[in-house]
């Protein structure tokens, strides 16, 4: 196959540009809301492109960002990869020691901060070796006090508005993402233009999320979570108008976005629509044209779906992974449910749903079998196809336990019933999802351990009705030990080397931990004896405000 037919980002960018040249990009920046038409996007996305290669990033090399939802991030998602580059989105909410890890091993030769985190990246890049040599652009207009480094208007300006583009292999790196969700360390993984292309082809069908070009598309789902789920290429290459929410948005910036900018499809976590629930029933406002929100990264609440649908608004409901590009299933109904009564419809709809066309999967039993379809019978789910990666970024020595035979192992246990609707009943590993963030268990076990007076603990994942999840730690004193004063001690440990939103958000103390029949720590039995929701009513909202870290 020619080149020239390849299945590349740089299609998308050209038929916005083309065909919708009026198009609105919208932009909440900390400078105020900008707003400027694809055309011009498409010139300045070549005059960062141009900048780009003055600066001497090459084909294959990575650029980072480290960055919110704004028009100057989205501009870097074409221009990076359509110069046969490879854009690393970095999670600014990750503690230190994983920032430093994934800019180490990504080996970023430019990193794009944003003026609210340039103070987290000055504190992270202080003195660590990993970020020797990055050169640092400023997402502004002006340069910042805290992190040096030239503002992101001075390094396009003077540039020209075009580029060549040139011919790119589909099967060249165009972004990489790294994801905590399994223990140990962030593993990468690597989107090529093929699997971003395919991505957005599949995402636009009707088994999908559709998008079209009378639509007003806000990902509120940051753009340093695997690609903002992929929005910003569908609603381009659809021809969508686009908005972008700009630093820790609160449930008012996405109201008022909503309202003004005439928004008809959004997407992002539970707690975010959660918290937009409160808010707009104390301020008593509407939700103008907003038509559908694609809700993922961790289970839709049954009560959330209800209440968008008494305001019209449709919640469709989907499942994906990092190492997905992100979606896999969507949850439509099928047309056998047409006729169907609400609560029949509802049901399906709070499942992860049907599996995007274009990718396979399969239910594996302990003994590697694979389990009936009978909505009943569980197991590890499976998955393979075009935009489901093999392999994590520089780890083939690691690949059995996540891949065989081209399969993904997801980790995530589920059933599958008759008619094919997924439904997540649980997750293979210890690792703890509050509010669309992973936070590690075992990282947080090693450093109470590692407390004096602390015997032994395990940290849970205890169900939370805003952040889905949050951690509890059960520890076990040594004999003498003061509870109160061990538990402040604890939490300023964890406080010094983890991000508030990973702190535990209770610690019990408890005579001995529950050991399984090889005498291992079994945090089933802790979970299901002692983790109930009561145990974290009263935690301390601002510990887990993810937004504000
Ligand atoms: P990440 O790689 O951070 O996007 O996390 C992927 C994981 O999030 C999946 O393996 C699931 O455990 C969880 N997840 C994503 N979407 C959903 C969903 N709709 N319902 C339940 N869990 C989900």
């Amino acid at each position: 196959m020619s080149d020239k037919t390849s299945q590349t980002l740089r299609s998308f960018l050209w038929r916005a540009v083309n065909l919708y040249p009026d198009r609105e990009v919208v932009s909440r920046t900390h400078e105020g809301r900008t707003r400027y038409t694809y055309k011009e996007y498409g010139e300045r996305t070549a005059r960062l492109a141009n900048a780009l290669s003055a600066y001497g990033i090459e084909k294959g090399d990575r650029v980072g960002t480290f960055c919110w939802n704004h028009h100057r991030h989205f501009e870097t998602y074409f221009s990076v990869p359509s110069i046969g580059a490879q854009l690393h989105t970095i999670n600014p909410l990750l503690p230190d020691t994983h920032i430093r890890h994934i800019v180490d091993e990504a080996d970023d030769q430019l990193i794009f901060v944003d003026h609210s985190l340039a103070p987290k990246l000055a504190a992270v890049a202080s003195g660590a070796p990993e970020f020797e040599g990055i050169e640092f652009v400023l997402m502004g207009e002006t340069e910042s006090d805290t992190v040096e480094g030239v503002s992101y208007e001075a390094f396009i300006a003077g540039r020209s508005s075009e580029y060549d583009w040139p011919e790119i292999e589909e099967t060249q790196p165009a972004g990489l993402c790294y994801t905590s969700g399994t223990t140990g360390e962030p593993k990468g993984v690597e989107y090529t233009h093929r699997m971003l292309w395919s991505h957005t082809m599949a995402t636009l069908t009707p088994q999908g999320i559709p998008i079209d070009d009378g639509d007003t598309v806000m990902p509120v789902v940051p753009m340093f979570h695997v690609n903002a789920w992929g929005f910003p290429f569908a609603a381009t290459a659809a021809g969508a108008k686009h908005v972008y929410p700009g630093p820790s948005p609160d449930p008012e910036d996405v109201v008022r976005l909503i309202r003004e900018e005439g928004v008809t499809i959004t997407a992002g976590v539970p707690t975010v629509w959660l918290d937009l629930i409160d808010y707009v029933e104390d301020a008593d406002v509407g939700l103008a044209d907003l038509e559908t929100i694609a809700v993922g990264g961790a289970a839709a609440p049954e009560s959330m779906i209800r209440w968008f649908d008494d305001r019209d608004v449709e919640i469709v409901h989907a499942w994906g992974m990092t190492e997905l590009s992100p979606i896999g299933t969507v949850s439509n109904p099928k047309y056998t449910l047409a006729d169907a009564d609400y609560e029949t419809r509802l049901r399906r709809r709070t499942t992860q749903g049907l599996v995007l066309p274009g990718l396979e999967i399969r239910v594996v039993d302990d003994e590697g079998e694979e389990v009936p379809w009978d909505g009943e019978a569980f197991g590890e789910l499976w998955i393979r196809g075009p935009w489901v990666t093999t392999e994590y970024f520089g780890r083939p020595a690691t690949d059995e336990a996540d891949f065989e035979g081209g399969w993904l192992k997801t980790g995530d246990i589920v059933t599958v019933d008759e008619e094919g609707y997924v439904d997540v009943v649980d997750r293979a590993e210890d690792v703890i999802k509050s509010a669309g963030e992973w936070i590690s268990s075992i990282e947080l076990e090693d450093a109470i351990m590692a407390t004096d007076d602390v015997a032994e603990a395990v940290v849970v994942g205890v169900s939370h009705e805003k952040y889905q999840e949050r951690p509890v730690a059960f520890v076990v004193p040594t004999d003498g030990a003061d509870p109160d004063a061990l538990s402040e001690t604890i939490l300023d440990r964890l406080g010094a080397e983890y991000p508030g939103w990973w702190l535990p958000d209770a610690i019990e103390y408890l005579e001995e931990i529950p050991k399984t029949t090889t005498g291992k720590f079994s945090k089933a039995v802790v979970r299901e004896r002692y983790a109930d929701e009561a145990l974290i009513e009263g935690a301390a909202p601002e510990r887990a405000d993810h937004r504000t870290e």
